[in-house]
């Protein structure tokens, strides 16, 4: 028996879908160990710290939140403290870990979070503290050891690390190179989490979902995956996300179109309606052909749910190239837009462009654009307006409501309801305080 057994422990998560679902796992291997979850970061056992760095503002949060812990520890010494992910992982970062943070019990990176178990059990013999960031994986975590938050949605990792190199982004440095999980292993948890755990939801995660499969040995594509997967039996729907415009292809648009299964709604980072500056941030593609992809989805699935981000006040952006941006999105109509003010990674290229645009400016732009896309997003309400579609039925205070595929919410007040969690139509008659209202149609 190791000594964490009836112990309790408590995991913080920053940063993005990738990291929420590495938590999950964390929080797996924690309960193999013997331990339970509490609420409480201060009167836990241990603390586990999973952080990203992909924008100074969640670093500076995690860094802080650590901080904070300090007395708690000087107190309690027995309190195990763990700092692993994105952060740890960076070449000079800002924060120096190691010297920074003495207090610290566990120091790992992305790469071997999945020995946290050895660590920690090493750790209670030794006393010795541990700091081990590696280069490359030492294996994927085991999906098994899940414990999962949502219980109508779950997470499938399909493929891991990055290989584009945008001049703005640390993912490629911090999570290395792409490497994708073979299909026979995701076809056995998808099945597994549908027919055994009733999730209804499956979001395959990457943090480039299209590349998926250029680098196994027997050569397949994210299309193929996607195909195969829908022959799974069950009621479900599968969503994915990141995509990148570079490699997302006529195959996908076709697969969106044609099964049922896989779910109305599309991410798509667009970061700038510039194509100037789509170069400056090597993504590869430019606006053209972006658009070219957002008309043949819009024509192939009429209804779909688009969502995007955007970088705002990318180094060099001027006002013409910001407004290209705010002419995309009055264009493309999104449902959801996610703009964030650039900012600066050490260790990125970027970071190191003279040009940088002034904060105030940055500011002045992301809220014009997001006041844009607030109007954008009212009048966007009209178009569903006796359209059907095909919604999970929730309870939501009492009522019944049907949610989309990119998560718009249909309340159908006179509908007597039994159950909730299952798919079927439903019909937008109304819109009232810019809330939908509908009915069943079947
Ligand atoms: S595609 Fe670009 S933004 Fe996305 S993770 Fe890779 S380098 Fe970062």
């Amino acid at each position: 028996m190791n000594s964490y057994v009836g112990k309790k422990y408590h995991v913080v998560t920053y940063g993005c879908q990738m990291n929420v679902h590495e938590s999950e796992k964390i929080r797996g291997i924690l309960h193999s160990l013997g331990m339970e979850e509490i609420d409480n970061p201060e009167t836990a056992d241990v603390v586990v710290f999973n952080t990203c760095c992909i924008r100074e503002g969640a670093e500076d949060r995690a860094y802080n939140n650590v901080m904070a812990l300090k007395k708690v520890k000087e107190k309690n010494p027995s309190k195990v403290i763990v700092v692993c992910g994105c952060m740890p992982q960076q070449k000079n970062g800002k924060y120096d870990l190691k010297k920074r943070l003495p207090f610290v019990d566990i120091i790992i990176g992305t790469h071997n979070i999945n020995a946290l178990a050895q660590y920690l059990i090493e750790l209670s013999k030794t006393k010795e503290r541990v700091y081990d960031i590696i280069e490359k994986p030492i294996a994927t975590m085991d999906p098994d050891y899940c414990i999962r938050d949502d219980k109508t949605n779950a997470y499938v990792n399909i493929i891991y690390g990055c290989n584009k190199f945008c001049t703005y982004c640390i993912v490629p440095y911090v999570r290395g190179r792409e490497m994708s999980r073979t299909p026979e292993e995701i076809y056995k948890e998808v099945k597994d989490l549908v027919q055994n755990h009733g999730y209804k939801y499956i979001t395959l995660l990457g943090q480039n979902v299209n590349s998926y499969g250029k680098d196994l040995k027997e050569k397949t594509s994210f299309s193929e995956l996607l195909k195969n997967l829908c022959k799974i039996e069950g009621d479900f729907k599968i969503k994915f996300m990141t995509s990148h415009p570079m490699d997302f292809g006529d195959d996908l648009i076709k697969v969106m179109k044609e099964e049922h299964k896989v779910a109305k709604a599309l991410h798509l980072p667009v970061q700038s309606g510039s194509s100037r500056i789509l170069q400056r941030m090597n993504r590869h593609y430019d606006i053209k052909h972006y658009m070219s992809i957002i008309k043949k989805i819009k024509r192939a699935v009429p209804n779909i749910a688009l969502s995007t981000d955007i970088i705002v006040g990318f180094p060099g952006e001027t006002e013409k190239d910001f407004n290209q941006t705010m002419k995309l999105i009055k264009k493309v109509k999104y449902d959801q837009v996610f703009a964030f003010m650039y900012s600066k990674r050490t260790g990125t290229p970027a970071a190191t462009f003279e040009d940088q645009v002034d904060e105030d400016i940055k500011n002045i732009r992301v809220n014009k654009l997001l006041r844009l896309q607030k109007i954008i997003q009212k009048e966007q309400l009209k178009k569903f307006i006796k359209k059907r579609f095909d919604c999970l039925i929730k309870h939501i205070n009492g009522v019944a409501v049907g949610v989309t595929d990119g998560g718009r919410e249909i309340y159908i007040p006179n509908y007597k309801y039994n159950n909730e969690n299952y798919f079927t139509k439903v019909k937008v008659e109304d819109i009232r305080n810019h809330k939908l209202s509908g009915v069943i149609d079947e």
